[in-house]
């Protein structure tokens, strides 16, 4: 739905309003992937994604209208965790959304703000004085990890 309602362009980027589920479907269905700069996450929590065009950022935003779902309850179940994963009927699930279709969903204009649009330059590229490894020197004196981001025990 947000493919085919995008504004006019040649390149597109999309914004993804959650870090669950939805950026997978952004990376099989489109060009667009996280490690290619094009699929931009912005966890706020919302099942939505925005297709935008790159350089403008006017795009169209779509998201699961949860209004729409009493007529689909085992969407509802799953989307609103009403069920144990245990609980839910797969085969249901799929056949309700496979049903449902773009009727669950909601799409408006937007114009993404310009934090987010363009891709982030990589920047120069130095050995981390503390462990030895390359960093970005955008990153500070040391790597963010020796500056005390905490990734294992
Ligand atoms: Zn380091």
């Amino acid at each position: 739905m947000a493919m085919r309602e995008r504004p006019e362009g040649e390149f597109f980027d999309v914004l993804c309003e959650t870090s669950v589920c939805l950026p997978d479907a952004v990376q099989l269905l489109t060009p667009c992937t996280y490690g290619n700069g094009w699929l931009k996450v912005v966890d706020v929590g919302r099942f939505a994604i925005t297709v935008f065009e790159k350089y403008s950022g006017k795009g169209v935003r779509v998201h699961l209208d949860a209004s729409k779902l009493d007529d689909y309850p085992e969407i509802k179940a799953w989307f609103f965790r009403l069920k144990t994963k245990k609980e839910q009927d797969q085969e249901k699930l799929l056949r309700e959304i496979l049903d449902a279709g773009e009727r669950i969903l909601a799409a408006s204009g937007v114009q993404v703000d310009a934090r987010h649009i363009g891709k982030k330059k990589g920047g120069p590229t130095a050995f981390c004085p503390k462990c030895g490894e390359a960093y970005p020197v955008k990153s500070g004196n040391a790597c963010l990890a020796c500056q005390g981001e905490i990734l294992y025990k």
